[in-house]
Parts: C-alpha cells; sequence; structure tokens
C-alpha cells in the first residue's frame, strides 16, 4: 500500500528529479526572436459543441474554446466525434487546421473514417501556433453564471478526457507534450488572489475539480531557489510544444490516410457546397464572420518570444507577467490583473510596449543567482 500512497511532493520529484529552475533563463531584449498575437475564441456560454442541420447536410460546430483551445482539445474531439457517429458518414470533413480542427480529424481518421481537412491557414500560420502552450483548461472558458447547468460537467469531461490523450504524447521524439514546473513568485507572504471583483467579465473557474489530478502546489523555503522573492510557490504543468506537436498531429493524421485541402470559405454556403454532407466546423475565432456567430467575443493576448533555452525549461508568474521557457522559444505574457486583460480587442498588431514591460517585469527575477 505504501508503494501506492506516495505523496504528491515525492510524485513530482520521482517525475522532474531535481530539474526545475536551477538554471536562470536569460530574459533581455537582445534574444527577441519575434511578438506575436492572437484572439482567444471566447463565447460567454462556453464552447459551441452541437450538430446544426441544413438540409441533407449535417454541420457539427466545435469552436468557441476561449484560453483552453489546446487543454480541452483531445476532450472536444472526442464529443464532436460522438455526433459525428450518430450521422454514419461514409467521409467526413473538417474545416479548420488549429487544434480543435486537428486533433478532431486525428480522431476521426484514427476510427478510419474518410477524412479531409480543408483550411485556410495550415499549423504554423494558425492561431492555435500562437499560444502560450501550457496547461490551462479553464482559462477564459465562460463567464459565471452565463453557462447551462450541465456545463461545469461537461468542462470536467474535456478536461479529463484531453489530460490523459495529451500524455500519450510524452517521451518522444521531439517532445511534443512534456511535464515541467512553474513558479508563482510573490513579494507578499500571504497568497495574492486574483482580483474577482470590479465592474470586468467575471470568468467561470472550475480548476478544482481536477484538484485530485495533478499534485497540488508546494511552497518551497527560500534556501530551496534563487528567486528574490519573500514567497515561491512550485507546481508540475504540462507544456504543449506546439510547433512539434502540430507536426505530429498532423503526421499522425496523414499517416492515418487523411487528406488535406487548402480552402477559403466565404460564406456558410461555400462550406455546404462541400461534397461531404457531414462536416465539423472547427473555424476558432474565423467562426464569428463565417457563420456569423457574434456571441465570439475577441480576448487579444500576446506573446514576445526569446531564442530558447533547452537547458532550462520551467515557467514563472509575478506581477502579473508569465515566462514560460519551452523548446521552440522562451515566452513572455503579459496576464495583467484579472482574466479580463484582452477582452474584447481584437487587434492583432504587435504592442512593443507590452513587450518591454514584461521584459522589465521579469529579468530582476533572475539577477545575482546563486552559482
Ligand atoms: C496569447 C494566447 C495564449 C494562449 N495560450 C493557451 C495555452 O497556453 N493553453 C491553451 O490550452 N490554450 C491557449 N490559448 C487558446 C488557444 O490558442 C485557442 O483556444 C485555440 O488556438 C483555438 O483553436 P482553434 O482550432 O479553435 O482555432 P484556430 O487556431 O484559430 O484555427 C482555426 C482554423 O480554421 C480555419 N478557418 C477559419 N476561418 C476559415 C474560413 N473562412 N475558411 C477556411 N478556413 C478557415 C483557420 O485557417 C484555421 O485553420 C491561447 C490563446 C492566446 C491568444
Amino acid at each position: 500500500m505504501a508503494a501506492c500512497t506516495t505523496a504528491p511532493g515525492a510524485q513530482q520529484s520521482a517525475l522532474l528529479g531535481r530539474g526545475g529552475a536551477t538554471q536562470p533563463l536569460i530574459v533581455a531584449p537582445h534574444r527577441r526572436m519575434r511578438i506575436t498575437v492572437c484572439t482567444r475564441p471566447f463565447r460567454a456560454a462556453g464552447p459551441r459543441l452541437e450538430a446544426q442541420r441544413f438540409g441533407e447536410t449535417t454541420v457539427i460546430h466545435n469552436y468557441g474554446h476561449g484560453g483552453s483551445g489546446w487543454s480541452l482539445a483531445w476532450g472536444s474531439a472526442h464529443e464532436a466525434t460522438k455526433l459525428v457517429m450518430e450521422e454514419r458518414p461514409s467521409r467526413v470533413a473538417v474545416v479548420g487546421a488549429g487544434a480543435i480542427g486537428l486533433t478532431t480529424a486525428t480522431y476521426l481518421a484514427k476510427l478510419g473514417i474518410p477524412t479531409t481537412i480543408y483550411a485556410k491557414e495550415f499549423p504554423a500560420e494558425t492561431r492555435s501556433a500562437r499560444a502560450t502552450g501550457t496547461w490551462s483548461p479553464d482559462s477564459r472558458i465562460a463567464l459565471k453564471g452565463e453557462t447551462g447547468p450541465d456545463f461545469p460537467a461537461m468542462w470536467e469531461r474535456l478536461a479529463r478526457k484531453s489530460f490523459a490523450t495529451h500524455q500519450y504524447y510524452v517521451g518522444m521524439t521531439g517532445h511534443p507534450v512534456e511535464f515541467s514546473y512553474r513558479y508563482y513568485l510573490s513579494d507578499s507572504a500571504e497568497p495574492t488572489p486574483q482580483s474577482h471583483s470590479g465592474a470586468g467579465p467575471h470568468f467561470a473557474d472550475y480548476d478544482d475539480r481536477l484538484d485530485d489530478m495533478t499534485p497540488p502546489a508546494e511552497d518551497l523555503p527560500r534556501s530551496a531557489h534563487s528567486f528574490p522573492v519573500v514567497r515561491a510557490r512550485r507546481r508540475i504543468s504540462m507544456t504543449f510544444n506546439v510547433s512539434e506537436y502540430s507536426r505530429r498531429l498532423l503526421a499522425d493524421y496523414l499517416a492515418f490516410g487523411g487528406r488535406i485541402e487548402r480552402a477559403d470559405f466565404g460564406s456558410p454556403d461555400d462550406v455546404l457546397a462541400l461534397d461531404e454532407t457531414t462536416i465539423v466546423n472547427c473555424t476558432g475565432y474565423g467562426a464569428r464572420q463565417l457563420w456569423g456567430d457574434d456571441s465570439l467575443i475577441p480576448v487579444r493576448g500576446q506573446i514576445g518570444w526569446l531564442a530558447p533555452q533547452p537547458n532550462a525549461l520551467y515557467g514563472a508568474y509575478y506581477n502579473g507577467v508569465g515566462v514560460l521557457s519551452r523548446r521552440d522559444g522562451v515566452i513572455l505574457q503579459v496576464h495583467g490583473d484579472t482574466e479580463a486583460w484582452g477582452y474584447q480587442i481584437d487587434n492583432e498588431a504587435p504592442d512593443r510596449e507590452e513587450f518591454d514591460r514584461a521584459i522589465a517585469t521579469i529579468a530582476p527575477l533572475f539577477e545575482n543567482w546563486r552559482g
């Protein structure tokens, strides 16, 4: 029994050895590679996962995953596939090749259903390629009080299914998915809760439904880290190395006989003119224009990319700014004081001042580290 009930902290150490923040990140303007911006496809009621009939054709909508699209992708793919199977299709069209389209199409192809992805943009070009790449299943997923009564349980189903499926990709060449530490740093000895007061949107928060799934955060004694802060907490999280993960998903999909075709649809009629009569709509924020869905609210997010530092793979959050060292770059992101940062902003132009602010906040964390 003792072997089966290892304490979460011991599990963390076993999983990551003595890894974590043993090397400082080099956070400086001269490491800058690029700045990318993308719009999260947010819906107050949560993602749209339902079938809609147009004469002979059925469109299964699978979009609107806010700041959680990568995290929830496999669970959503699974739910969409159940709706597809009710149609008993001989072949299926998937519109979109972001996180949601790729996983849905891979799911279908693995079931042996002839599938074609039609998309304007393929992996490196999509908004999904501009994501942070961390496990964040309830980030801007819905507004409090705006979902149906069944949504929290469905969200939990999506998150659990996804978390399990992402782990098939851990340990593979290129590390499409891996675990690494996140450090939550503060200048106060007291926890700094996210402010949910004020007039801004109040986002739904379901994280505690998954408490059993990962080890809890642990407080670190001052002697156990080199950050110049009063309080440091640490927990394990999942990292998606998005470029490698997308490549792997596309390769798996093609290996199972999936087809791809570039297509830019100007209207629903263009989509409905496809030969396939079962169509999964995974167009993300693009659904706002293509399907005229005004319930999609833009939430802007910007990432400053620094040169990769594969000797130090971990993340940290401090004073409303996050840094995450991934295999394909060190990512800097202003999160603001609440999840309302970027809400209703659809401007995808890079903001250099925001990037400089992120550097100025995070760089001091790595000065004067103990050798
Ligand atoms: C800064 C930032 C950080 C994020 N970080 C994370 C994170 O760490 N973890 C996480 O889980 N989520 C994160 N997200 C959220 C995540 O990126 C999104 O939820 C996800 O990318 C949505 O994927 P999607 O496939 O629905 O949409 P998209 O990636 O936008 O893909 C849509 C696809 O549909 C196609 N399409 C659209 N319109 C048309 C048309 N008219 N004709 C043909 N094709 C069309 C596009 O070309 C594309 O292929 C982040 C988002 C942002 C902005």
